[in-house]
């Protein structure tokens, strides 16, 4: 399967090989990705151990797959690193039939050698409604209603 950061590349070699332990993140981006990917499968335990030590304390499983659970991720876009320990994006998600974004900038730290999540900067982004007839959001090229709609 395609892994769903959006990346077009294979699931196993995109952000499988981060959510099986098998490697570990390069760059803040590839972080970036598996944790939105993370989110969109409902992986609660991989996003709490890419917390910084120090965040992980202000969050919990429960909390985080409360999040994960409450909306589809549908779509990651990645607007730009612009530091080394920065990157923007804006994660699509659908929630009671309206596309809405969080549009981050999320700043990485490195902690014993892996990259980890600390905080980020939300911007305020619109929700719009999306029609069943529409193209769904996710850019499958397919109608809402043929695709995520539930
Ligand atoms: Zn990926
Ligand atoms: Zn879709």
């Amino acid at each position: 399967m395609k892994c769903n950061c959006c990346s077009n590349k294979n699931y196993d070699i995109c952000c499988g090989r981060f959510h099986r332990r098998e490697d570990i993140p390069d760059t803040p981006e590839q972080l970036m990705r598996s944790r939105y990917a993370a989110y969109a499968l409902g992986l609660a335990d991989y996003i709490l151990d890419t917390y910084t030590a120090k965040e992980q304390e202000n969050h919990s499983i429960k909390d985080i797959s409360e999040f994960a659970n409450s909306c589809q991720f549908v779509r990651l876009e990645i607007i730009s690193c612009p530091t080394s320990d920065q990157v923007e994006f804006k994660a699509y998600y659908l929630l009671d039939g309206k596309l809405g974004a969080l549009h981050e900038r999320s700043n990485f730290v490195q902690e014993d050698g892996r990259w980890k999540y600390r905080d980020g900067e939300l911007f305020p982004h619109a929700e719009v409604k999306i029609a069943r007839n529409d193209p769904c959001p996710c850019e499958s090229g397919k109608k809402y209603k043929q695709c995520h709609l539930k």
